[in-house]
C-alpha cells in the first residue's frame, strides 16, 4: 500500500495537437478511493493509462509511495487495473485467468499461487467457477474474476477505469458496494474513473473533477455539491443539474436585487447574505439546485411566477419544468427549459399552469460570467452550504 502522487502530468497527443491530460497535480494518500470523473474526452482514462504504465507522459512525473515510477515498465509497477470490457482470456480457466499477473510479475511456486487465487476467489464470491471459462459466465461474473485477478496481486494501487458501465443498473449498484466494501477491507489507494456523476459521488472518499483535461476541483463529495469552485463543476455535480440564470445585480440599501430572465426575475439578497459574496454589481450567472427550489400556488414576497412546461413523476418526487415569467414559451422547442424544480411527488400541477416558486437566498450560488468561477468575498470562506 502506498500513497499516489502526479507531479505535473502532462499528455499530448499528435504533436501537441491534442492536450489530453494538462498539467495534472493531484495527491492520493495511502489507502484514499479517489473517483475521477468528467464528460467524455475529459483525460479520465490517459490519466489512469498513464498511472498504469499503458502510456508515455508528455512530461510531469508520477510517484507511488514516495518512488517516482514514471519510467518504470507497466510490469513492474505495483498497480493493478479493472477494465470496463474485463479483459478476460477466453480459452483460459478462471483459475488461470487470475492467476495469470502473479506467474508473469512473481517468481511465487504454482502451488502458493493456487492459494492466492482461491483466497481471491472466495472474496469475490466465485470460488465455484474456477475451472469454467470466460464464455460461460455472466458480465456480472466477468466483472468478480476481472477484480479477483486485480485483488491476488495485492498491488499497491488499484485502477478502475469504468469497470461496471457493461452491467444492468442493479448488478451496478451492487458491484459498487462490493467495490467500496473490498476497497475498505484490503486498504488499497484507489483510482475510480466512470463518467457516471452519482457513481463518483457515491463512492469516493474525495471526488476529482476534470475537464478538457484540466483539474477543476477536488473535495469530499459534499464538499463539491455544496461548493462548486466554478460554473462548470455546478453544472456537472448534482442531478438534474444545478439551474443557471443571467442576472444583473444592484446594490439596494438592504442588500442586493437580482433582475433577469427579461423581467420575470427578481430577488432580493440581503445584506447577510451579500456579505459572503463580497461588493456585488453588475452580470452574473445565478446558480440554483432544482431540489432547493420550492414552488407554491400563490407565491410570496420575492417568489418568481413560472408557468409549468413538463411534469416529469420519478416516484419518489416530480421533475417540474418551468419558464419563468407568466407564460409559457413552449417545451417542445429546441429551447433548455429556463428552470428544473424537483419537487415532493404530492405536488402534481398541470401543464400550463402558473405557479411561483422561491429559495432560500442560502442556496443561491453566484458565478462569474465572463470566467464562470465562483463568486465569493475575497478572504472569506467559500460560499455557506444550501440547507
Ligand atoms: P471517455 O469517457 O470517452 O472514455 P476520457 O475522459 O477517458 O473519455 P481520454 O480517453 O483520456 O478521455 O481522451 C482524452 C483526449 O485525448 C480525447 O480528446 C481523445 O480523443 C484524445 N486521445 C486519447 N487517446 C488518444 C490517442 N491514442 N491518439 C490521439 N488522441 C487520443
Amino acid at each position: 500500500m502506498a500513497s499516489l502522487e502526479l507531479k505535473a502530468l502532462r499528455k499530448e497527443f499528435d504533436g501537441g495537437s491534442i492536450v489530453a491530460v494538462d498539467d495534472l497535480e493531484l495527491f492520493i494518500e495511502d489507502g484514499e478511493f479517489v473517483t475521477v470523473v468528467g464528460p467524455s474526452g475529459c483525460g479520465k482514462s490517459t490519466t489512469l493509462r498513464m498511472i498504469a504504465g499503458l502510456e508515455r507522459p508528455t512530461s510531469g512525473r508520477i510517484h507511488i509511495g514516495g518512488n517516482d515510477i514514471t519510467d518504470v515498465h507497466a510490469r513492474h509497477r505495483d498497480v493493478a487495473m479493472v477494465f470496463q470490457n474485463y479483459a478476460l482470456y477466453p480459452h483460459k480457466t478462471i483459475q488461470q485467468n487470475m492467476a495469470f499477473g502473479l506467474r508473469m510479475s512473481t517468481d511465487m511456486s504454482a502451488e502458493k499461487r493456487e492459494q492466492r487465487v482461491y483466497e481471491a476467489a472466495e472474496m469475490m464470491g466465485i470460488e465455484d467457477l474456477l475451472d469454467d471459462t470466460p464464455g460461460e459466465l455472466s458480465g456480472g461474473q466477468k466483472q468478480r474474476v476481472a477484480l479477483g485477478r486485480a485483488i491476488v496481486r495485492e498491488p499497491d494501487v488499484f485502477l478502475f477505469d469504468e469497470p461496471l458501465s457493461n452491467l444492468d443498473a442493479k448488478l451496478r449498484t451492487t458491484m459498487r458496494t462490493e467495490i467500496q466494501r473490498l476497497q475498505e477491507e484490503l486498504g488499497i489507494t484507489s483510482v475510480y474513473v466512470t463518467h457516471d456523476q452519482e457513481e463518483a459521488m457515491t463512492m469516493g472518499d474525495r471526488i476529482v473533477i476534470l475537464n478538457d483535461g484540466k483539474l477543476q476541483q477536488t473535495g469530499k463529495p459534499t464538499e463539491v455539491y455544496q461548493n462548486p469552485t466554478n460554473q462548470f463543476v455546478a453544472g456537472f455535480v448534482g442531478s438534474p443539474s444545478m439551474n443557471f440564470i443571467d442576472i444583473e445585480a444592484t446594490p439596494i440599501d438592504s442588500g442586493v436585487r437580482l433582475t433577469g430572465a427579461d423581467g420575470a426575475f427578481s430577488y432580493h439578497l440581503t445584506s447577510g447574505r451579500t456579505d459572503t459574496f463580497g461588493d456585488i454589481s453588475g452580470t452574473y450567472v445565478l446558480g440554483i439546485r432544482p431540489e432547493h427550489v420550492v414552488v407554491s400556488e400563490d407565491g410570496g414576497e420575492d417568489a418568481v411566477p413560472a408557468t409549468v412546461d413538463v411534469v416529469e413523476p420519478i416516484g419518489s418526487d416530480n421533475y417540474l419544468y418551468l419558464d419563468l415569467g407568466t407564460e409559457s414559451r413552449s417545451f417542445d422547442t429546441e429551447d433548455a427549459p429556463d428552470f428544473i424544480a424537483r419537487v415532493p411527488a404530492d405536488i402534481e400541477p398541470e401543464v400550463g399552469d402558473l405557479i411561483h416558486i422561491s429559495f432560500e437566498e442560502s442556496s443561491v450560488h453566484l458565478f462569474d460570467t465572463e470566467t464562470g468561477e465562483a463568486v465569493t468575498a475575497a478572504d472569506e470562506p467559500t460560499v455557506t452550504a444550501p440547507q
